[in-house]
């Protein structure tokens, strides 16, 4: 749904890594397409004639259009297309030498300064975004509610965006949906938030209010001109329970939930979806406007219906489908799914038959309010490893994935360390260090609910990190491999780091040992230890001692010296790569004389690692030099 459009050779060679990760489609002149190499992983389309009447085309069919253009050349392009910001796509403009992405229009609704963000991390480059609220740490007005799927509605947007902008008191009355996205404004913010009720302005205000924003599922007037700019967000939190006769239309149907809402003031755009009995489960004018309308179509079980408590039981439908009541309970019952167990929900509409003079059969429509919205998205988890702390030495494809995610969960610690590449309106939620457990749970329980959630570990997430751990839930939550999706993205692990500071130690078969008992028998790590130590492994010890925990370095060491000559060398590489990294190189004899804590690594070499001009060096081959011509450690005696 991207486009990527260039005109020069130079250009394409820019968009083409852009078009492999998003994926975007490559469009070029015919006077560039023959200088292109011929790549599996994109699609290139070639265009004749102006490429004005492209970019038209374009412009109504993708999400997104990607230029590696003159900023200049792409305005004038874009100049009579532009229409409105809620419907234009996203326009980024790249230079040539990948060194700035340019969001420069459709930077909020069109996800353009989204977009610009992943296409910084992907290029290392940076991102040029001149909207107000980016820079204030503030999600968008008009993008608050995405990542739980709300529908916006009516409202003044453009003015009360700008009276954001101005950083002018604004009201949020929210009295429903999730309220985890106000945890994240900034300390200092001027939004002022009441739930459910109005709150009096605050005496200290300096200055009157300037607009007001509700988030709710009632459906509110606001007069066109109003002095007040106003709008409003529909969370989905509204479960319609149907009964109906077989063979009613679906616009009968259509039109007694239109009825409902009105009369009851609630927004069509806060209805989640549709429940009802099993039995119509296929009943066509149903099922074909739950498709038209992307509502979910929740069937229960007739035993299921009769266990809830409703206003007007009927006999008579009891007689007829063994359930005294099918849309009030049905609405009930999906309502209280997406709900916390053991709420007593009351119905916020009870039910109501709708009949059409013109029109065979009928429908009865309840409503019932879940706490929690519907978000209708899949979500996504994103296992990222962010490296040893410092963030040149983190993938583009994990920024990315930073930068795309909804909610950002991992230690405090690291959480701290990538700071600067999370973006305005993030969940962003640091953990103290244990409770790792715990920290994938609130991952899974976020992602299950349709949020792209990025876990961050550092090093890489599956070494001694959080990537297992979220696999292992998952597993035992019984999921499907589907849903949520997830990807998992490496970074560089605390022993590459480490040893890419002190030479090449890890040239021959190495492993890495943990030392911490926390998870594993101290036994076992015992038993890893000696076989390591005896096989002439490389070894990487990671957690290798802590405030509490000062004895498994000492029990190492003294394995070590059983195996090892005394002056093997030892590399303790405190905290790599972070501003406090510090570096002691040392040996089997006198490993444990240095200061070694959590934030160590120690790598031992081998029988035949070198100490050489301040590097630990391990030989390449496993053959003695000249045998084959190769240089190499002595074969194991
Ligand atoms: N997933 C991480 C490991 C987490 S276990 C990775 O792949 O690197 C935590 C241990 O990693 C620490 O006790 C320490 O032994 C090591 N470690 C993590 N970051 C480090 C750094 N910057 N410098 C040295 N060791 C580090």
């Amino acid at each position: 749904m991207f486009a990527a459009i260039t005109t020069t050779p130079a250009g394409a060679r820019s968009l083409i890594p852009v078009c492999a990760a998003l994926p975007a489609t490559l469009w070029v002149p015919q006077s560039v397409a023959p200088a292109l190499e011929p790549t599996a992983d994109i699609t290139i389309q070639v265009y004749s004639g102006p490429l004005q009447n492209t970019i038209t085309t374009l412009w109504n069919e993708q999400a997104g259009l990607i230029f590696c253009l003159a900023t200049g050349a792409v305005v004038r392009l874009i100049a009579p297309l532009l229409q409105d910001k809620q419907t234009d796509p996203a326009v980024v403009v790249l230079d040539e030498a990948g060194q700035f992405a340019i969001s420069l229009c459709g930077g909020h609704q069109g996800g353009g300064d989204r977009l610009t963000q992943r296409l910084s991390h992907l290029l290392n480059a940076q991102a040029v975004i001149t909207g107000s609220a980016h820079h204030r740490y503030l999600p968008g007005i008009d993008l608050l509610g995405q990542p739980f799927g709300w529908t916006k509605g009516s409202g003044d947007w453009t003015r009360v965006a700008s009276a954001i902008a101005r950083q002018a008191l604004v009201q949020v009355i929210q009295d429903a949906g999730s309220a985890v996205w106000q945890q994240h404004l900034p300390a200092d913010h001027f939004f002022q938030l009441g739930w459910p009720d109005v709150p009096p302005l605050p005496a200290e205000a300096s200055s009157p209010l300037q607009a007001r924003v509700w988030i709710s599922a009632i459906q509110r007037q606001f007069a066109p001109e109003a002095e007040l700019p106003k709008a409003q967000w529909h969370p989905r939190v509204l479960w319609l329970g149907i009964g109906c006769e077989r063979g009613t239309s679906q616009a009968l149907i259509a039109q007694a939930i239109a009825t409902a809402c009105q009369t009851h003031h609630l927004a069509q755009g806060a209805i989640a979806g549709i429940a009802t009995i099993d039995l119509k489960a296929d009943e066509i004018g149903l099922v074909q406007l739950c498709q038209e309308r992307q509502w979910p179509l929740r069937c229960f079980t007739a035993a299921a219906l009769s266990k809830i408590i409703v206003p007007h039981p009927s006999a008579v439908v009891e007689k007829a489908v063994g359930t005294p009541s099918v849309a009030e309970a049905a609405a009930l019952l999906a309502a209280q799914q997406h709900s916390e167990a053991g709420s007593d929900l009351q119905l916020s509409v009870t039910k109501q038959v709708f009949r059409a003079a013109a029109q065979p059969g009928a429908v009865t429509v309840a409503i019932a309010q879940a706490q929690q919205e519907y978000t209708g998205r899949i979500g996504h988890l994103a296992l990222v490893g962010t490296g040893p702390g410092s963030l040149d030495q983190i993938t583009p494809a994990a920024k990315a994935a930073i930068a795309q995610a909804d909610a950002v969960i991992g230690y405090r610690l690291y959480v701290d360390l990538i700071r600067p590449l999370l973006r305005p309106g993030q969940i962003v939620e640091p953990w103290p260090i244990t409770q790792e457990r715990q920290r994938a749970e609130r991952a899974i329980t976020l992602a299950n609910w349709g949020l792209n959630v990025a876990v961050i570990s550092s090093g890489d997430c599956g070494i001694y990190a959080m990537a297992g751990l979220v696999f292992e839930t998952l597993q035992a939550q019984g999921w499907d491999g589907q849903t949520p999706t997830i990807a998992t993205l490496p970074g560089i692990s605390a022993l590459q780091s480490a040893a890419a500071r002190v030479g090449a130690p890890l040239m021959h078969d190495f492993c890495a040992i943990s030392l911490s008992d926390l998870l594993t028998p101290w036994p076992v790590i015992e038993k890893r230890l000696q076989a390591a130590a005896a096989a002439d492994f490389v070894i990487a010890l990671y957690n290798p001692k802590s405030q509490k925990r000062t004895e498994q370095i000492a029990i190492a060491q003294q394995i070590l010296v059983q195996h090892r000559a005394p002056d093997t060398p030892v590399a303790i590489v405190q905290s790599a790569y972070r501003p406090d990294e510090n570096i002691v190189l040392t040996d089997v004899a006198h490993m444990l004389e240095s200061a070694i804590d959590m934030l160590t690594t120690v790598i031992i070499g081998n029988r035949s690692t070198q100490l050489y001009a301040g590097k630990l060096i391990t030989p390449r081959g496993y053959a003695t030099q000249g045998a084959n011509g190769s240089t190499g450690a002595e074969p194991l005696a």
